[in-house]
């Protein structure tokens, strides 16, 4: 894919960029080796410092960075600012925890393996290659740079070839903030050169946030190369709707889980899996809300879903539905591309979705919701569960035991009930199955990336 902005409201081409060079890269490599060396032996406080004044350098320029994101993939520029805050909260919050989470952990009784002292310590790892998508572009990659920077770490970038102005901006941004030359950067590169920098040994790791096929890639990469690998691939999260809930409040929910960042979610619920007893009224008050979504200019405040961010992604949207509504699908609102300029598509609700449809299966990243009828809690699960993917799930009853069964037994990365799927940086994100593997966020997400070595003395 070239890489270049492409404005998804007009379709038009607003600026393109030549690759990266051999030499561009070496000299990137490089100075990231360099800082790899230069971020081992800096104090948690030094890195706290800089990744505040980095938060605060991105929270002043917040209204400019929103509108590069708008520009490039379509989402609202409202949405965009919150994205733009919620990475600031991030750094500050790794800023301010990091230390905490990789402390020193000594074995309470040293002398039941022989020692005077055991005790386990994190250590960086070095230089970690990120490979990123274009839905959150500055989310999903600030959620990975900010603890790993703040772990003594160094991340090069490879972001999605459509937002090369995002990947820009956050080549510079670290540094900017007081990081060494290097700390951070950006590789203009298509995708074909992942994995030469996968295997140079000065590069330790890797994490892909994006597509299976992209992950499956990266991954053998790694594994060929023996390096750890992150991966947060897809999802076709349930949404999960049985007779106690409070039916209006599921549905509004529904509905934002759906079509929030034009349903271009990893996390977004996907299928909506509802107890026959309330199948009607749930259906019914989904489509209310979807219908009352206003499409249109993402600049606009009035908007509330804009356009997909690519033309092929609509194109694979539109395939999907058609081929639903071919095997007996039935639209309950939505499902055929509007006429006009940009990549837009209509909040979609479909039923009477079978086995047989690519939909059943394959993620639909775009605004187009699934409706399942079911007939008990066993069911639910067994249609929740019935996918290859297990990124997160949503559960909405007021039955604790239903609750607790929900929360034991869908295979997924995460149970939300009574809500929706969120990202938190307190709390672990990631998935099971084909959505990949290892934690992000958190503990768990800033010690992915480092070596705990056990030091043990007599
Ligand atoms: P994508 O096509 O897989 O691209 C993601 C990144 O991988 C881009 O930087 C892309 O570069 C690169 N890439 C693609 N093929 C590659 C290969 N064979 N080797 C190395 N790198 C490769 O995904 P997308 O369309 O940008 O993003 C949408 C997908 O990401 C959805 O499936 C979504 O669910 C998933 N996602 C998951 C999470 C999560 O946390 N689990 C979060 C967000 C999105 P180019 O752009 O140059 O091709």
């Amino acid at each position: 894919m070239a890489i270049a902005t492409v404005n998804p409201t007009t379709g038009l081409i607003e600026q393109s960029f030549e690759p990266h060079s051999g030499e561009d890269i070496e000299r990137k490599l490089t100075q990231a080796a360099g800082a790899a060396s230069a971020q081992r032996v800096s104090a948690f406080a030094t890195r706290a410092a800089w990744m505040v004044r980095s938060a605060e350098i991105l929270e002043s320029e917040a209204d400019a960075v929103a509108a590069i994101l708008t520009t490039e993939m379509g989402k609202t520029l409202k949405s965009a600012r919150a994205e733009v805050l919620k990475c600031a909260k991030n750094m500050r919050f790794y800023a301010e925890h990091a230390e905490a989470f990789l402390a020193d952990e000594p074995l309470s009784d040293p002398s039941s393996v022989g020692a005077s002292l055991a005790y386990a310590r994190y250590e960086p790892l070095g230089i970690v290659l990120a490979v990123m998508p274009w839905n959150y572009p500055l989310w999903q990659v600030i959620r990975f740079a900010a603890p790993a920077l703040m772990a003594g770490n160094v991340g090069l970038l490879k972001h999605a070839s459509n937002v090369p102005q995002s990947a820009l901006y956050l080549d510079t941004l670290f540094t900017r903030g007081g990081f060494p030359t290097g700390a951070f950067s950006t590789l203009l590169i298509e995708s074909g050169a992942v994995a030469a920098v996968i295997q140079d040994s000065r590069v330790k790791a890797v994490t892909l946030t994006g597509s299976e096929p992209a992950g499956r890639s990266v991954a053998q990469t790694a594994g060929h190369s023996i390096k750890k690998a992150v991966l947060e691939l897809g999802g076709s999260d349930p949404f999960i709707v049985m007779p106690s809930a409070d039916i209006r409040a599921a549905a509004a929910m529904a509905a934002t889980s759906r079509t929030g960042n034009s349903g271009q979610s990893c996390i977004a619920a996907k299928r909506f899996i509802v107890h026959t007893d309330v199948f009607d009224d749930f259906a019914g008050a989904f489509v209310e809300q979807m219908r009352a979504l206003r499409v249109g200019d993402p600049l606009l405040d009035s908007t509330d879903v804009g356009p997909l961010a690519t033309q092929a992604g609509r194109a694979e949207l539109a395939e999907l539905v058609d081929d639903a509504l071919a095997h007996g699908a039935t639209a309950l609102i939505g499902g055929s591309t509007p006429d006009g300029p940009g990549w837009f598509y209509p909040p979609t609700v479909l039923t009477g979705i079978t086995g047989s449809m690519r939909l059943h299966q394959e993620e639909a990243f775009g605004p187009v919701a699934s409706l399942y009828r079911v007939a008990s809690v066993d069911e639910a699960i067994e249609v929740a569960n019935g996918t290859r993917f297990g990124l997160s799930s949503a559960v909405w009853s007021t039955n604790e035991a239903e609750q607790d069964a929900f929360s034991r037994q869908l295979d997924a990365g995460a149970v939300f009930i009574n809500g929706m799927t969120v990202s938190y940086p307190e709390l672990p994100f990631g998935g099971i199955k084909d959505s990949g593997y290892g934690r992000e966020l958190a503990a768990a997400g800033i010690r992915e990336f480092c070596n705990l070595k056990t030091i043990w003395k007599a």
